[in-house]
């Protein structure tokens, strides 16, 4: 599971984040919701490890990771710009967290481009794996591709592929599908739902999108003005707001 504690941030001598404070079962689906601006994004990239909190408590099952580097948080992320390598293939590009985690700093480099020479641990076994997630995302087809051969949600498959293909412990999503036309984003709703339901780890899901929100998340967390004001299952965010401000923001058009 995932547990947050009082996590402060401030920029500048702006607060932004006032005590943010959550718990996330270990295969559930919460989904982070709030105006523009309210520290939805500053608050995955503190978890993923991109940014350091003022203050506070990060804990992935009992272990406090606040501490721990970016890469060694076992978090996996993947952002509105899905921020792939252009120069590499599908394969690669799906590979690279493989390959990254077998491979030294100085020995990183040369390889992500060829993939084949100077591997510690097998080739075969990282092809193998890039293989069974591609074809749980349905995109075996596209692996020799690069990115600018492909359509935008091929493009977000293959980062969502990326993102998943080194089991991690915990996954965080910013807006991954809000580069989507609306066909293709109801698709990919349930795909990243199937996806989440097979990982089992608990997952951040942040999204301007309501209907989005409530069909995918176990629960709801309503974030206004760095403070997460309600933590609840959907029906209830809709039927019991707890605070004037959760109401008024479910009660938008958007
Ligand atoms: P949106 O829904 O528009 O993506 P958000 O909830 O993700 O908004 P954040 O990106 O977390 O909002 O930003 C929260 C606040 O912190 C904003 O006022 C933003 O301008 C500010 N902010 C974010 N990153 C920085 C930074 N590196 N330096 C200074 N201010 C920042
Ligand atoms: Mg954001």
């Amino acid at each position: 599971a995932l547990s947050l504690r009082g996590i402060h941030k401030s920029f500048g001598g702006n607060p932004i984040l006032k005590g943010v404070s959550l718990d996330a079962e270990p295969g559930e689906f919460i989904a982070l919701v709030g105006p523009s601006g309210c520290g939805k994004s500053t608050l995955l990239r503190i978890l993923a490890g991109l940014e350091t909190a003022d203050g506070g408590e990060i804990k992935i099952a009992n272990r406090d990771i606040s501490t721990l580097k970016a890469a060694e948080r076992n978090i996996a992320m993947v952002f509105q710009s899905y921020a792939l390598y252009p120069h590499l293939t599908a394969a690669q590009n799906i590979a690279v967290p493989l390959v990254m985690r077998r491979l030294t700093r100085a020995e990183r480099l040369p390889v992500i481009g060829s993939l084949i020479p100077g591997q510690r641990k097998t080739v075969a076994d990282i092809k193998r794996d890039v293989r069974s997630m591609a074809a749980s995302l349905k995109i075996d087809h596209l692996l020799d591709r690069k990115p600018g051969q492909m359509s935008g949600g091929q493009r977000q498959r293959v980062a969502l592929g990326r993102a998943m293909v080194r089991q991690p412990a915990v996954f965080l999503m910013d807006e991954p599908l809000s580069n989507l036309d609306a066909n293709l984003r109801v698709h990919a709703r349930g795909e990243i739902v199937e996806l989440h339901r097979r990982a089992g780890v608990p997952t951040l899901y942040v999204t301007h999108d309501q209907a989005e929100a409530l069909s995918m998340a176990d629960r709801v967390a309503v974030m206004i003005g760095g403070a997460l004001l309600q933590l609840s299952p959907p029906r209830v965010i809709y039927d019991d707001p707890q605070h004037i401000e959760v109401a008024k923001f479910i009660g938008q058009p958007r």
